[in-house]
Formats: C-alpha cells, sequence, structure tokens
C-alpha cells in the first residue's frame, strides 16, 4: 500500500533532485558542498482566517491535517483560532527535538526515513538540535516509534499470523523508504510481513469488525476497530472469513493471505496497519512498536 504519494512524493523527488543539481552547481564553482537552508528555517507563517479550519488550511497546502497539528500545538484541540498565525511546513512531516545522547542518524534509524533524506532536509547540519522528520504523521496519543502506552499494548498484544514474530520477515517496513515494486521513494502506511498465501489471518486483539470487502489499493480489506481508540488493518487479503459489526477475538483467524489490490512488495505477504484515532482522523502508527515490543526482530529486507 502506498499512501500519501502523489504530488507530495513527487515534490519531494523535485525538491531532492534539485539539491543535487545546486550542490554540483556550487562544488563546482567553490570546490565544496551545500545543502539548501533546514526545513525548520522554512516554514510559511499563515494567519487564520474567520472560517477557516484545520482540514481546509491543510488542504490548501498539500498537507494532512496531523501535520498542522504536530507543529502547532494551537491547533491539537482539532480547532483552529481566527487571526492566530499558525507555522506551515512544505510537505508533510513531524517536528523532533533531540535528546542530549541523540544524533540526527538515531532519528533517522527511530522514525524508518533514509539518514541522506533525513540530513539533507535539515541542511546538512553535523548536530542539528531540532530536526523535520518528513513522511512521519503526528499523532495524539503515540508518536510512532515512541514508547506504546502499556494499556495500548495489551489491546493489540497479538500476533497476525500464525508464525512467530522472528520467522515473518518485514519485506517493506513503515515509513519513508524506496518501494520495492516503483523502485521509487514512497511512503508506506503498514508493514509487509511475508507469508505464503493461503495462510491464516488473526486479530491481534479483541474488537469490531468495521469493514471487510475491497477497498481500492488495499485490496481485499479488513478492518477491526478496538477499545481505546486504536484500529488495526489488514489487507491484500485472499479471503474474508467475517463480515462487518462482527464482534472478534484476540487469535480469531480473519481472512487469509492474498495478493488484491496492488500489494506493495513483490513476495507474497500481509499488509497489515496499526491506527489511533484523532479528532480529525485516524492516524497510520508505525505498526513494529505494537507487533515487535519486546520480541526479536526478524530478518529485514528493507533497504
Ligand atoms: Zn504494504
Amino acid at each position: 500500500m502506498k499512501l500519501f504519494r502523489g504530488s507530495l512524493v513527487f515534490g519531494l523527488l523535485f525538491w531532492l533532485g534539485s539539491i543535487s543539481v545546486t550542490r554540483t552547481a556550487l562544488s563546482q564553482v567553490n570546490g565544496s558542498t551545500a545543502c539548501p537552508p533546514p526545513v525548520l528555517s522554512r516554514l510559511v507563517r499563515h494567519k487564520v482566517k474567520p472560517g477557516e479550519t484545520t482540514e481546509s488550511i491543510a488542504k490548501r497546502y498539500n498537507l494532512i491535517p496531523a501535520t498542522l497539528m504536530g507543529l502547532n500545538p494551537v491547533m491539537r484541540s482539532g480547532k483552529a483560532p481566527a487571526g492566530t498565525e499558525i507555522l506551515v511546513p512544505p510537505y508533510n512531516g513531524i517536528r523532533v527535538e533531540l535528546q542530549s545522547n541523540q544524533t540526527w542518524r538515531d532519528v533517522a534509524k527511530k522514525y524508518g526515513v533514509r539518514p541522506d533524506v533525513l540530513f539533507e532536509v535539515n541542511g546538512c547540519q553535523p548536530t542539528p538540535k531540532v530536526v523535520f522528520v518528513p513522511g512521519v504523521n503526528w499523532s495524539p496519543a503515540n508518536t510512532p516509534g515512541q514508547n506504546v502506552s502499556p494499556q495500548a499494548a495489551q489491546i493489540l498484544s497479538g500476533y497476525p499470523l500464525p508464525s512467530k514474530p522472528s520467522q515473518s520477515a518485514i519485506l517493506l517496513g513503515y515509513g519513508w523508504g524506496i518501494q520495492p515494486t516503483t523502485g521509487k521513494v514512497g511512503f508506506h502506511g503498514g508493514i509487509d510481513l511475508a507469508a505464503a498465501p493461503g495462510t491464516s489471518v488473526l486479530a491481534v486483539g479483541d474488537g469490531i469488525i468495521a469493514f471487510a470487502g475491497n477497498q481500492g489499493a488495499y485490496g481485499r480489506l479488513i478492518v477491526i476497530n478496538h477499545p481505546e481508540g486504536l484500529q488495526t488493518r489488514y489487507a491484500q487479503l485472499g479471503s474474508l472469513r467475517v463480515k462487518v459489526g462482527q464482534t472478534v477475538k484476540k487469535g480469531q483467524v480473519i481472512g487469509t493471505v492474498g495478493s488484491s489490490g496492488r500489494p506493495s512488495s513483490t513476495q507474497a505477504h500481509l499488509h497489515f496497519e496499526v491506527r489511533s484515532r484523532s479528532r480529525l482522523g485516524w492516524v497510520a502508527e508505525n505498526p513494529e512498536s505494537y507487533l515487535l515490543r519486546d520480541r526479536q526482530r526478524p530478518t529485514q529486507a528493507r533497504k
């Protein structure tokens, strides 16, 4: 599954392309390399007009509302007070303050973004105090990569496949990266767990089936709503074994692995997502924070 693609990705590609051109040109002139100013120094100021909402402002700048909410605490109530000046980044992402023992490389690893992208987006600063992490969704409940609350961890304590986590390789991780099927940089809203077609798919926690059917690139998709505003999605399925409104228990078989829709990995897999509810909709989180919390990490095929 490729989410948030389109103009945003092309914008980033174009922008990255222009960096290399600029750098080459400058190296030829000065014999040194140069970077564009950090994203956080290029934020656009926007004064909220009466009638504008977080969603309408986000749409105007081709962003998702969570990006504005993350950068502007005043908007976190879901409202955009008229007259307030807010900051607008050129593309989606979050602002992260580095802890004293952290480097930008740690941040890249933590959020699953390419280190070279993070470095250039932040003006090639060797030791930044604050960085902008492109493509990561701000979330009111759990910032991706941060510790998941013990309550949430308990609600989603299962594993979506019958195999042990250490046996199912991650073909494609969550976040920005090279998409195996296209070779281009894109955002992946979940993780692809390698599994043979026909393998049972299991609910990772108790909940109610919110969707079971076909949906675009997801193919055959099951969505489960869990307590505490948590949601899991199981996509690219071969068959569905549940119906909307049905109650399911952790470990219950809900469908089978397939290759419906537009899978983002060429090898057979389950596309699995974890989302949490914000006032403006469901926000994708890194499923690894839940699935592989205190378990051995499987072989990572992602580059
Ligand atoms: Zn996928």
